[in-house]
């Protein structure tokens, strides 16, 4: 029923999703799983590839979870360390996505990290497999507690809504959650169909936080360097239909590029906070582009071909000198924390910190620094 109401809604938000195609492959996953946030069932057959999503092959994988009752997510104030992932590999491709090079370190990666990429990974049955996390055999709750009023976080791996299909699949585990617990919803996504899930979802509207992340208010920039995402602006605008219909939202300005000077991020910052309406947010994370694997080349190379060469050389100049890129996580941190200086608690910057710049930023938190 659900799915069927789903599928007749007609594609006219503005969004640019490529809706997923039907189209059979033959092609077959070399491994169970590349779950990193999961334990995989080691005896699962080969896994089949059946679908295309952005062009990207389909591959359903067996695995025992896909909640996380101790994700490190905690760390980041995003949730009370449960997380949730229907999936192990995005339907979308940002060049400076970090999941893949997470991928490599995990013993049940692709045999070919590089696959990670051109793969959607699914969690089969993976609103089934969250009902059994939550229940006792015999059906009755496992966190029955009425007072347990936990946050969880998704994803910590993939899009929550990156096209209609994926949303509904999201829709389902939140409904999971909602009856079974007492929990509160995080839900963060690059799509614009978070207003249909809030729609789907509006009987507990309490209970769920809805946020879009970017890193630039400029559609074309944002389209360099992240693929199959939702334009920016209509991102934004569907996170302001969220706010002007009461739901509970916040901000994640991030990653954020390297700019020319302090103006100009104090400028970034106040264009940021007006455009996500952040006053009418719950809390707005922040972050610079922090450098994992090969994600600081893929961007340089996206920006490059996107035609922002001077964006790409400022980001190799800042990843290649230690000094540079302390100045810039400093000065993108002080633009937005000037911004929200009015309201203690609100700004979340995250921020990896070393010996020897832990000073400063300790001295930091009480702006909203929150140190990895
Ligand atoms: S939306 Fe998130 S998980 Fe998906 S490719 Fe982009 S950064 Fe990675």
């Amino acid at each position: 029923m659900l799915y069927l109401r789903w599928m007749n809604l007609p594609l006219d938000h503005g969004s640019t999703l490529q809706p997923a195609t039907t189209s059979r492959t033959t092609a077959t996953a070399k491994t169970p799983t590349a779950a990193t946030d999961s334990t995989p069932t080691p005896a699962s057959p080969p896994a089949k590839a059946t679908v295309r999503m952005a062009g990207k092959t389909v591959v359903e994988v067996e695995s025992k979870t896909v909640i996380n009752f101790t994700s490190g997510f905690s760390h980041k104030l995003l949730c009370d360390g449960l997380t949730f992932t229907a999936g192990s590999a995005c339907v979308y491709s940002c060049a400076f996505c970090y999941v893949e090079d997470l991928m490599r370190k995990n013993p049940h990666r692709l045999p070919n990290p590089e696959d990670h990429q051109s793969m959607v990974i699914r969690r089969r049955n993976a609103v089934e497999v969250a009902k059994r996390q939550l229940t006792f055999r015999d059906g009755s709750p496992r966190f029955p507690d009425p007072n347990d009023r936990r946050v969880i976080y998704a994803s910590p791996l993939v899009d929550v809504a990156a096209n209609l299909e994926l949303a509904r699949e999201t829709v389902e585990i939140c409904r999971e959650i909602l009856t079974r617990t007492a929990w509160q919803i995080r839900l963060l996504s690059k799509s614009s169909l978070l207003r249909r899930i809030a729609d789907e979802l509006g009987d507990f509207r309490d209970r769920v936080i809805y946020g879009v992340s970017t890193g630039t208010l400029d559609d074309r920039l944002g389209a360099s360097f992240e693929k199959g995402t939702a334009l920016v602006s209509k991102r934004i605008q569907s996170l302001r239909r969220l706010q002007d219909d009461g739901f509970r939202t916040y901000a994640m300005v991030c990653p954020s590029l390297p700019l020319a000077d302090d103006a100009a991020y104090q400028a970034f910052a106040e264009q940021a906070a007006e455009e996500l309406r952040t006053d009418q947010c719950e809390h707005v994370w922040a972050e610079v582009l922090n450098v994992r694997g090969q994600s600081m080349v893929r961007t340089c190379d996206a920006l490059r071909q996107g035609g922002y060469a001077e964006h790409a050389e400022r980001l190799e100049r800042v990843s290649t000198d230690r000094e540079a890129w302390e100045a810039y996580a400093r000065s993108t941190f002080e633009a937005h924390a000037r911004c929200h200086e009015g309201t203690p608690g609100k700004l979340r910057f995250l921020q990896y910190v070393g010996r020897g710049t832990r000073p400063y930023w300790d001295a930091q938190i009480a702006r909203g620094a929150v140190l990895l």
